[in-house]
């Protein structure tokens, strides 16, 4: 039984139907009511950029095709591991052999006053994207907490689709000094708010929230800032962060620190359970895209159809803003340290910034703003350690200088 219909149950599910050994029977219990989407495309559907069926990763027919028990709009509520049975929210019992947790995560809600207010909301699934669609609608002006990857999508996505009609103010409030500050040094992030605030968002940073304003009917009206400041909002988008969904584990006795604690075979504290995606915890790391969890499919999908193989193990992991117009792409440390190498690419007319931190000619961490299409390539050769000094001079330039360098060193 797989509890949780979102990226990783679904991933897990095709991946032990496509097994030779695949489990004879399947069932998955999904609170939401859609069968599984693509929730990284909720930014471009709220953008306007993508209709509404290209989020759907299948329909509910073909989980009947694949002889899987789906039940969806159901909420596991009780897991009872002796009896090996999960009782939902209407009062169903189910009973499994093995059980994969894989609920997910949801926003992390500030602790202030007025964040329960109608009009404050987080970005996470179809709900919310439909909400922040109505209110670009109708609203005049929103407010999005985070100006993380996430923070960002919604902003932009806020501002997309008001566009031409009224015309959403939208402002983005950080608390760092920078935008994206887990990813982006300070040129990168400086040109990326030069670039939002010609499109015309607002950016804020060094803004710390203090609470939401009741209009009197229960809905928000503003934010105030800590430092005395008054923001006027009819919307209010909370990005700051998100927290695993591992209470139901927890109730369930599973050992749990921040997600659901698993070992390298995706194992929570009880054999016959399992846990996987933005819900677990692995060597106190909890996750949030998507790239690692495919990785963990492999793996569980492997396990519980009997196959051998390689436990999961952490790999960096490398990140892209999917807002349109603007190509990011950075992986590594931010702030070089006293034992890397600094390469630094800058147009500031073009927009395009290159920065490589090396350590003995290795790559360790990039930051590209503007051209990202050497990217890949980067992250490529950083995995594999390789040692870039026969083509130091063109690394900057892309695997198309560099690349016949190092065949003649070789
Ligand atoms: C707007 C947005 C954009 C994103 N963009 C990117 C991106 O560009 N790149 C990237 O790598 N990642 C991105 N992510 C993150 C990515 O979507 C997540 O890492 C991924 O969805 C995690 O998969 P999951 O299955 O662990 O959680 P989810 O996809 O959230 O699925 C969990 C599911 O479990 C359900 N559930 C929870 N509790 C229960 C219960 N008790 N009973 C039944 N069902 C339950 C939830 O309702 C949900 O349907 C984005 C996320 C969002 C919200």
């Amino acid at each position: 039984m797989i509890v949780g219909n979102g990226m990783a149950g679904h991933r897990l599910l095709a991946a032990l139907l496509k097994h030779e050994h695949r489990p004879r029977r399947i069932s998955v219990i999904g609170d939401e009511c859609a069968p599984a989407y693509n929730r990284i495309l909720l930014s471009p559907w709220l953008a306007g950029e993508t209709e509404r069926e290209a989020l759907t990763l299948r329909d509910a027919n073909w989980y009947a095709e694949q002889g899987v028990e789906l039940m969806l709009g159901e909420r596991a509520h009780d897991i009872d591991r002796e009896r090996r049975r999960v009782t939902t929210g209407s009062g169903r019992e189910i009973g499994y052999d093995r059980l994969v947790l894989a609920t997910g995560s949801r926003p992390a809600m500030p602790d202030v006053a007025g964040i329960g207010l109608a009009g404050v909301q987080g970005f996470r699934d179809l709900d919310d994207a439909a909400a922040l669609t109505r209110a670009s609608r109708t609203g005049r002006r929103a407010v999005v907490i985070g100006g993380g990857l996430l923070g960002l999508e919604a902003a932009e996505g806020l501002r997309k689709r008001s566009q031409g009609k009224r015309g959403m103010r939208v402002c983005v409030l950080q608390r760092g000094e920078r935008l994206m500050n887990r990813q982006l040094d300070a040129t990168a992030a400086g040109l990326l708010r030069q670039e939002l605030e010609r499109r015309g968002l607002t950016i804020m940073t060094g803004a710390r929230l203090a609470g939401c304003e009741d209009d009197g009917r229960g809905r928000v009206c503003a934010v105030r800032l800590e430092d005395g400041r008054r923001l006027p909002a009819d919307c209010v988008v909370v990005a700051a962060g998100i927290v695993p969904n591992a209470e139901l584990g927890r109730r369930a006795g599973l050992e749990t620190a921040r997600g659901i604690v698993v070992d390298a075979w995706l194992t929570t504290s009880d054999p016959m359970s399992h846990a996987l995606g933005e819900c677990c915890e692995f060597e106190g790391r909890t996750y949030g895209l998507v790239e690692p969890i495919w990785r963990q499919v492999e793996v569980l999908a492997a396990r519980l159809c009997g196959a051998s193989g390689d436990g999961y193990r952490e790999r960096p992991n490398a990140t892209k803003l999917k807002v349109s117009g603007i190509s990011l792409y950075a992986f590594g440390p931010i702030e070089p340290d006293a034992g890397h190498e600094v390469l630094t690419y800058h147009d500031p007319q073009h927009g395009d910034y290159r920065r490589l931190l090396l350590r003995d000619n290795r790559i360790i961490g990039a930051i590209l703003y503007g051209d990202t299409a050497f990217g890949p390539w980067y992250f490529e050769q950083s995995l594999a350690g390789r040692d870039l000094g026969a083509c130091r001079q063109a690394l900057l330039f892309g695997a198309g200088d560099a690349k016949p360098l190092l065949e003649e060193a070789a």
